[in-house]
């Protein structure tokens, strides 16, 4: 659109593929969408995290290619939510909607890790606010629920997967370039942590030969956190009354503050 442009919606609640300083300069209005997509994305998270955790793309494989014989008291075992403790990196809108949901599968403790303290959203879990090192030494499960910003780009790396214990399992659900994804390949590689779950990844889409996807700990989405039909539509009309209000000139129902 070049100079004619004024109004950009995106059909997102994530920002961060839009080039927010040259946006400002030029004036131009952004309208996106929070809040609709909150539920269907913490309840994908949910699913991936207890996908990952109890092995489940793994032993459907087993049962298709007859990988299922004998009862044996190992195999196929997993981590469970039982008594645990997990650390929520972003105790946003969607991070907390990921702890109501957990809380019932009878987790222990929660951390949460984040620009600051945010006692009102942590007090429903009596999710305790700590550094990042101590999240990733205590967790049994980390879930990855942040924005990308400059801060949180490459935040999850060698260091952090380093300090996570051997049986812990990694769930990314916010955008894939949080991660270092060389360093988690090594981490689940080398048994560093126990398993990982991406709803999200870089580059998107992965390439089907990507190393990730060769481990059979590593569980992988194609983006679909708010891929349920009543989200996408109330996603879609909400984007579509951010322009047209945009371009009335009036207030949007979402309007990014720039
Ligand atoms: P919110 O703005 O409500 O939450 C973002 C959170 O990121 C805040 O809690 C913020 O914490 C945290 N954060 C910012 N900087 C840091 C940091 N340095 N370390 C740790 N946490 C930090 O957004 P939503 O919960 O609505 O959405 C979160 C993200 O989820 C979106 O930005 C998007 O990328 C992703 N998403 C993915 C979807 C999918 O399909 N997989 C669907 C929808 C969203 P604080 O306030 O303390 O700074």
């Amino acid at each position: 659109a070049g100079p004619s442009l004024k109004v950009i919606s995106t059909m997102s609640v994530g920002f961060d593929h839009l080039a927010l300083d040259e946006i400002k300069k030029r004036g131009i209005r952004v309208g996106y969408t929070p809040d609709v997509l909150t539920d269907a994305t913490a309840e994908l998270s949910v699913a991936l995290l207890l996908s990952t955790c109890r092995r489940l793309p793994e032993a459907i494989e087993q049962v298709k290619s007859g990988g299922w014989t004998t009862w044996k008291p190992l195999w196929m075992c997993g981590y469970g939510l039982s008594d645990s403790t997990v650390g929520i990196i972003g105790m946003g809108r969607i991070g907390q909607a990921i702890a109501r949901r957990l809380k019932p599968f009878g987790v222990k403790k929660f951390l949460y890790t984040g620009s600051g303290p945010k006692p009102e959203s942590a007090a429903e879990f009596g999710a305790e606010f700590v550094p990042l090192t101590r999240l990733a030494e205590e967790s049994d499960f980390v879930v990855v629920s942040c924005a990308l910003t400059p801060a949180t780009q490459g935040m999850c790396n060698k260091e952090f997967f380093g300090r996570m214990k051997k049986t812990s399992v990694f769930i990314n659900t916010s955008r894939g370039a949080v991660v270092n994804q060389e360093d988690l390949y090594h981490a689940l590689a080398q048994g560093q942590i126990a398993a990982a779950g991406l709803d999200v990844t870089t580059p998107e889409p992965l390439p089907t030969d990507h190393p990730l996807l060769s481990l059979k700990n590593c569980v992988i989405l194609p983006h679909i956190g708010s891929a349920t039909y009543a989200t996408r539509s109330t996603m879609a009309v909400l984007a579509a009354n951010n322009l047209l209000a945009g371009l009335r000139g009036d207030p949007m129902p979402h309007e990014l503050q720039l």
